[in-house]
């Protein structure tokens, strides 16, 4: 059996060929999957009945099981879905007036490893397949659809960040027909500009991506020299901030947007000095010379969200309004992040998917830790396939 939320359209085309059908037949398929989130072959009406009956023996769409669901006083959403084999990730929703931004994990575990990051610290378990990502976003658009009881056509989902748990650039074959199936009109519509991948800087696959699927690129850099972003963020070893910066260059020329973001965690005694604000600031703008060229950018201060483990403290606000204004009137626009979901533990970098290292593996070593799912975790609100109401119609 095949599961349908693992194409994007034209892999679904691919796929009604596979099956002696027509090509064109999977835009009506795709839109009934991703438009209507209907999941039954038999009521998809307007398909021929042979196709119909194929997929009924051939293919299913099957949802992510849901572990646990949490809401959050601001209304945040965090759901945590069970992948098998003892892992699980967590998507996150996060409402403000007149958008509705889903954050989505790419990977379970992560092997950059970064140091005030809780996913990096339960080290690597698997990459998500094409499918699991897309049925975070699939999950989260119905569920919210039918309990906001929006009409048809009405979008739950009008953003989607790749900042979940894992490096989205370290699983790239199973990203972008994912990205593809968000930005397709047939699909969930969204504009490239409403995709954001998010990076800790794998270089050859920001140049890919440029090629590929140019969606709104955010960059994690945490750090304005290379001494102190090795330590932070170790992937910087292998590609260093003038090439990383290069690289984001180049994209601009295919961006949705005319500037990249840069994503700056606020880290107490670390990386938050007046002085480091001003080599940022240095860095970003260049002089002008072919060796300092700067970057057309802008830069989103988040102060640390604190775990256990990682021995780190969050900046003082007093210090990340220093370090905001020393950007602010060196004309870089600078934004800080508003920390949601506090209570549910649903902030950046908090996402761990609820995890336990059974195996004690990670007291030895902080990389390939197997995770196991901490089964007791808050009451699950739903198991297995989600209740979706039925249309009889596509609009
Ligand atoms: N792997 C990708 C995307 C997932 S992390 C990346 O690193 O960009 C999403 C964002 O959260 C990144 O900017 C990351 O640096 C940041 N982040 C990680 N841990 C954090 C923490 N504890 N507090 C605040 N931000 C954190
Ligand atoms: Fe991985 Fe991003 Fe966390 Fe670094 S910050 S460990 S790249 S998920």
């Amino acid at each position: 059996m095949v599961n349908l939320l693992q194409f994007d359209r034209a892999g679904l085309g691919d796929f009604c060929e596979q099956l002696g059908e027509k090509r064109f037949r999977a835009t009506q398929l795709f839109r009934w999957i991703h438009q209507r989130g209907e999941r039954d072959p038999a009521a998809m009406t307007d398909l021929a009945r042979s196709l119909r009956e194929k997929l009924a023996t051939h293919a299913v769409i099957e949802p992510l099981p849901v572990a646990s669901e949490q809401v959050a006083a601001d209304g945040t959403i965090k759901w945590l879905f069970d992948i098998g084999g003892g892992d699980a990730v967590e998507t996150v929703f996060i409402p403000e007036t007149g958008r509705g931004t889903l954050c989505i994990s790419s990977q379970a575990g992560c092997a950059v490893n970064c140091r005030f990051c809780a996913t990096g610290h339960q080290g690597f378990s698997r990459n998500l397949t094409t499918a699991e990502i897309v049925a975070q976003l699939w999950h989260a658009e119905f569920e919210l659809r039918r309990r906001l009881a929006l009409a048809p056509g009405e979008r739950a989902i009008t953003n989607v960040v790749m900042m979940g748990m894992g490096e989205p650039l370290q699983n790239y074959a199973a990203l972008v027909p994912a990205l593809r199936t968000m930005l397709d009109d047939h699909g969930y519509g969204l504009s490239r500009r409403r995709v954001t991948v998010s990076t800790s800087g794998v270089v050859p696959m920001i140049d890919r991506l440029r090629e590929d699927c140019p969606v709104a690129l955010a960059v994690s850099l945490h750090a304005p020299d290379d001494a102190l972003r090795d330590e932070l963020v170790p992937l910087n070893r292998k590609y260093p901030i003038a090439e990383l910066l290069a690289s984001c260059r180049d994209y601009l020329e295919r961006a949705p947007r005319d500037f990249i973001t840069l994503e700056y965690c606020m880290l107490d005694g670390v990386n938050d000095s007046p002085e480091q604000a001003a080599a940022l600031l240095a860095l970003v703008r260049g002089d002008g010379s072919a060796a300092s060229p700067g970057l057309s950018c802008k830069i989103n201060l988040i102060p640390f969200n604190p775990f256990p483990e990682s021995g780190l403290h969050r900046s003082p606000a007093a210090s990340v309004a220093a370090f905001a204004a020393v950007l602010l009137d060196g004309g870089i626009v600078t934004t800080v992040r508003k920390t949601r979901g506090d209570d549910i533990a649903a902030a950046c970098g908090q996402l761990a998917g609820e995890v336990q290292d059974r195996t004690r593996i990670g007291e030895r070593t902080d990389r390939e830790v197997r995770v196991r799912v901490e089964r007791r975790v808050a009451a699950p609100v739903s198991r297995g396939p989600v209740p979706v109401a039925r249309e009889r119609s596509v609009s």
